[in-house]
């Protein structure tokens, strides 16, 4: 296996690259099954919804399925998988290739054709770099086209004008069309930003991106789902997998209805990763800015097809710092906190960047915003989203975000520019 996703656990979002399993031995658990019964172990391994487990009164190993244990055993497990996968990356199946954040190589050539420059050529797209931060996006009401339901085989597809969505069970228009708007929404707030994403500026009809949905978590795991996750985007294949439940879509007779109340604030993340630039995952830039970025979209208010982007400092402040109003979720990282020495969030390994994931995507969501919204200008940002795109090594593109400042100077300048909107950061 070797992916580049991200994941939700529960409300939070946490991403990985998939992905050489290492078992690390971690102090054991009281592990406690549907039943009710407990044992004392730790875990050996994860792997396809099974967890290898080894007793501790007689050491001896025991598989069981993921499902049978409390819904808390299954958070640590899948808590437990994420932290456990090295950080590796790979151009096609045969071969692994381990790539880590500390390495300078950008990782331009691991995607061939399809990095930022053939992409840019094959749909004459140009950046859009000196554009206005927007105040908003939106996307108007998709057309839904059936087509295809075919009930023998369980395969149902459903296109939007940028998506096709292919399911297990059969939905109606209505309902594609609801979570096909968040979709065709997202894309077009990613278009907006002047960041030159240039997958979310192919032109109509020149690619749908795959979007493949579970009527249960059950089917989600056992296609690969990560265990404990409410979504993912897998780089290698450039699809999002997600539950329908994830979506805010719940059964309802014998049929399907879209809840407004439902839980698909966390999709936009996703959705993001999917439209990001592939050189954007590159160390330097992996970790802090991809999952900022993602978090950035995912934490702005969205309405019915409209994102509000104005206004949303106060939704990602909110969001990090504490639960959001608007959408109940959060990571509550406080409003005055520690932060790691800002060099070595930068460049941290993607494995350490995910093992403390709350506070990690908290911070990466702050850092990323006052690049994008509260330095004076973006000039820092693009230079370094520019040498990026370019495939130029990590210290080379840091050093034009840093703009001609030590990262001690950048450190104080990001504490000044948040501690004016109400949140206190002291870097180690
Ligand atoms: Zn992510």
């Amino acid at each position: 296996m070797s992916y580049l996703f991200c994941n939700h656990l529960r409300n939070f979002s946490f991403a990985c690259l998939i992905i050489a399993i290492t078992s690390t031995s971690l102090s054991a658990r009281i592990f406690t099954n549907t039943k009710g019964k407990s044992i004392d172990a730790k875990i050996v391994s994860v792997e396809n919804n099974k967890v290898v487990l080894k007793l501790l009164k007689n050491k001896k190993e025991y598989t069981l399925d993921v499902d049978s244990l409390s819904e808390k055993d299954q958070a640590y497990i899948g808590e437990w998988d994420k932290s456990n996968k090295t950080v590796a990356e790979s151009n096609n199946d045969e071969e692994q290739e381990t790539t880590s954040n500390d390495s300078d190589t950008p990782r331009r050539s691991v995607y061939g054709e399809l990095a930022y420059s053939a992409l840019k050529k094959k749909y004459e797209i140009k950046d859009n770099f000196d554009k206005e931060w927007p105040n908003m996006a939106s996307a108007e009401t998709p057309d839904i086209t059936i087509v295809l339901e075919d009930g023998a085989k369980k395969k149902y597809v459903y296109q939007s004008n940028n998506y096709e969505f292919i399911c297990d069970v059969k939905l109606s228009k209505n309902v594609v069309n609801k979570f096909a708007h968040l979709f065709e929404a997202t894309k077009e707030f990613c278009q907006a930003m002047p960041i030159s994403m240039v997958k979310a500026h192919i032109p109509k009809g020149g690619k749908r991106y795959k979007i493949l949905l579970f009527e249960s978590q059950q089917s989600y795991f056992k296609n690969g789902g990560p265990i404990g996750s409410a979504g993912v985007y897998m780089s290698r294949d450039d699809i999002i997998m997600v539950p329908l439940t994830s979506l805010g879509v719940i059964k309802h007779g014998s049929g399907y209805r879209y809840d407004y109340k439902g839980a698909n604030n966390t999709l936009p993340h996703e959705i993001t990763h999917q439209l990001t630039n592939l050189e954007y995952f590159s160390p330097g830039s992996m970790g802090w800015f991809t999952e900022g970025l993602a978090e950035y979209v995912a934490m702005t208010d969205y309405r019915s097809g409209k994102f509000m982007i104005r206004s949303n400092i106060r939704d990602i402040k909110d969001a990090v710092t504490g639960f959001s109003k608007k959408t109940n979720r959060g990571r509550n990282i406080g409003e005055e906190f520690t932060a790691p020495d800002l060099k070595e969030f930068m460049t941290m390994s993607y494995s350490n960047f995910t093992a403390n994931g709350n506070f990690n995507y908290g911070l990466g969501a702050l850092i990323t915003f006052y690049f994008l919204q509260l330095e004076d200008d973006r000039t820092n940002i693009n230079a370094f989203l520019k040498a990026l795109n370019e495939g130029e090594k990590r210290d080379d593109s840091l050093e034009k975000l840093l703009g001609g400042r030590t990262f001690s100077e950048l450190e104080e300048d990001i504490a000044k520019a948040w501690k004016s909107k109400g949140v206190e950061i002291t870097f180690k």
